[in-house]
């Protein structure tokens, strides 16, 4: 096909060197999805055509059918991928096909495991794109002429994949790109007809544009179309079948799992615009990369205008995939046009409000499993637009799931509706906790009571969780309640009527205890909410969250002190015997380690561990030496 005039041999990209050493050896179950990657290629290649051509029509003047071609030839065991789209010129050949631009690559190849399964899943989510070409070819040649440039320009690429590409001059006469895998002797199946047919259906139907199977010795015979050559957004949602869109999803999204669901929609009348969505089953690994583009495949009209149209849909959402067409916004439409583009706002809260719906339903699904998978992916991003999103935060509020005091284990499963069921008429509040850590929550002292109520607690150790219940306010008309704060009114039962603790009776060692702890607590008080523990730390109303506090210092803010109460539980051994105490030394001694203890239990850190440890070592020394026992 081509000759190799003025050749240059260079290397591959580090990265691109693991990952194809990655991809042969992870993807071989998967082999076949190399057409779908190239095809897609093939078909996006088209559509960029499609849309310069829309400034300078001369591009696309001597050729406008555009189309794709896989030509095979099953003696040699040669495959070929041919489109008459865009081109690449010879610089935009080396960059695309010697290096990866992809933001967060190589922390995308370090979470490799080395096990093929897992692997083949994360290679997936990255996109394996046109080097997938090597798991079946131990040769591959592209031809290319960029639309606009002429034949003197068109070039030639090879390689074995194995750390070095040649480019050079190549004698292609089309505009457009031929790629041409030399397949390896096992793989000798995707040079033959019946199969090639089969995977052209399986992978491409969907594609907007005619791709034709070739036979290459038969220069003579008529290439028939394989496809239907309809976008399957196009398309009614009756006629598509569930395989179709999942096929869909993969050729948008190239992840090899099954998206958890789908919503595509056609919309008449002020606003006409198609939109197909996609909720993934699993998260991208980059999804805390707030640089990774994200965002819709946009098209006007059907024709493709821009891949990564973050302009739809809220950062929170950045885990949707999709396509949106919309029939009333310019072919011209650019990124910063469409960033002032009126219709823009109502698009976006059409398009949110789907997308939540969609999530709704998926809640609702029958077993529950589908959402649990959904929530333990992408659970934190959602609450992101309980604080974002206000216009719609009680729609987010409901799809909210929770670990409590009363489910087992840290399986973030409960929703607040079934918090309130449980709760009915027993109490009206929403009671929670804030820690850092599942194991912190459920074993926190403030819990105590509670729990002896018989009151349900929702436990809360996400980072972002303080922000998200200060945005919470009500839910479903019940106010939420910090239990680590102060002034905590619990409703009583007729039984425990009377039988509150008397704070007065305590007066005289509650201001003693404050007295040593008055650098580092605000007041000290007989607590109400205490049953196993003998004291807790109680924030004030207005004071930051403990947890919240301890991220904004280690985020580097300075804050003001803030001195929290500390409640004892007057009924504990220790604190009984700590208003036994006559020894004054002592009584310091352990009025301090009540404090230190605890915020100790409550995941915080000691201001002077040594003085703490120097305190505990003299009381070992104080105890009396036992006697075995016999
Ligand atoms: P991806 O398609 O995910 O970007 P690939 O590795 O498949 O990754 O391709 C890298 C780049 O090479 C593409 O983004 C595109 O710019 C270019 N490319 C690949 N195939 C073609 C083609 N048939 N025509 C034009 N450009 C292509």
């Amino acid at each position: 096909m081509s000759e190799t005039k003025g050749s240059e041999t260079l290397g591959f990209q580090t990265e691109v060197r693991q990952l194809l050493h990655l991809m042969i050896h992870s993807l071989y179950s998967n082999k076949e999805i190399f057409l779908r990657e190239l095809i897609s290629n093939a078909s996006d290649a088209a559509d960029k055509l499609r849309f310069e051509a829309l400034a300078s029509p001369d591009l696309i003047k001597d050729d406008s059918d555009l189309k794709i071609r896989v030509e095979y030839d099953a003696k040699k065991k040669l495959l070929s991928v041919v489109d008459n789209g865009i081109g690449m010129s010879r610089d935009e050949l080396i960059d695309n096909l010697g290096t990866i631009a992809k933001s967060g690559t190589s922390e995308f190849l370090q979470k490799m495991t080395g096990d093929s399964k897992k692997d083949s899943q994360l290679i997936g989510q990255f996109g394996v794109g046109f080097y997938s070409a090597f798991v079946v070819a131990d040769k591959v040649e592209v031809d290319s002429r960029r639309a606009g440039l002429d034949q003197e320009q068109a070039v030639h690429w090879e390689s074995d994949g194995q750390g070095e590409f040649t480019v050079g001059k190549s004698d292609y006469a089309e505009r457009g790109t031929r790629v041409t895998l030399h397949l390896k002797k096992a793989e000798k199946e995707f040079a033959e007809a019946v199969r090639l047919e089969s995977l052209i259906r399986k992978y491409s139907d969907h594609i907007g544009f005619p791709v034709e199977l070739a036979d290459a010795t038969k220069a003579d015979e008529k290439p028939h179309a394989v496809n239907s050559a309809t976008a399957l957004w196009t398309r009614s949602r009756t006629e598509v079948s569930d395989d179709e869109y999942r096929e869909f999803y993969r050729y948008l999204s190239h992840d090899f799992t099954d998206p958890l669901a789908w919503s595509h929609n056609k919309v008449e009348g002020k606003r006409e615009y198609t939109s197909l969505l996609y909720i993934p089953a699993s998260a991208p690994f980059d999804l805390w990369n707030r640089e990774t583009p994200r965002g819709l495949k946009l098209y006007v009209q059907r024709v493709f205008i821009m891949d990564q149209a973050d302009q739809f849909l809220p950062l929170y959402l950045r885990f949707v995939k999709g396509v949106i067409d919309a029939n009333d916004l310019p072919l011209n439409v650019s990124r910063e046009l469409l960033q002032k583009d009126a219709r823009l706002t109502s698009l976006q809260s059409a398009l949110t409000k789907r997308v939540l719906d969609m999530i709704g339903k998926l809640s609702k699904d029958d077993d529950g499993k589908k959402y649990q998978t959904f929530w333990n992916e992408f659970g934190q991003v959602m609450k992101e637009g309980v604080i974002e999103d206000t216009a719609n935060k009680d729609k987010l509020a409901g799809l909210l799931r929770f670990a409590t005091s009363s489910s087992d284990g840290q399986l973030q499963d409960q929703s607040l509706a079934d918090y309130v069921s449980r709760a009915a008429d027993k109490y009206d509040k929403i009671y929670y906790v804030i820690a850092d850590s599942y194991a912190t929550a459920k074993s926190s002292p403030h819990l105590e009571r509670l729990a002896a109520k018989g009151i349900e607690v929702i436990l809360l150790y996400d980072r972002i969780d303080p922000w998200v219940m200060d945005a919470l306010i009500e839910f479903d008309g019940r106010k939420f309640e910090d239990i680590s704060r102060g002034n905590l009114e619990l409703p009583e039962s007729a039984a425990e009527e009377g039988k509150k603790i008397d704070p007065e009776a305590h007066k005289a060692l509650v201001e003693k205890i404050a007295k040593e702890l008055e650098d580092k607590v605000e007041t000290v008080s007989v607590s109400q909410r205490l049953v196993s523990s003998p004291a807790c730390l109680v924030a004030n109303e207005q004071d930051l969250t403990p947890q919240l506090r301890r991220m904004l210092e280690a985020s580097g803010q300075s804050l003001p002190p803030s001195k929290p109460t500390l409640e004892v539980n007057i009924e504990h051994p220790l604190v009984l015997r700590l208003e036994a105490e006559k020894d004054a030394v002592r009584f310091t001694a352990l009025s301090h380690i009540l404090l230190d203890h605890a915020l100790l239990a409550e995941g915080g850190q000691l201001e002077d561990p040594a003085d703490y440890v120097k305190r505990i070592n003299q009381l070992i020394l104080d105890l009396q030496p036992g006697v075995a026992a016999e």
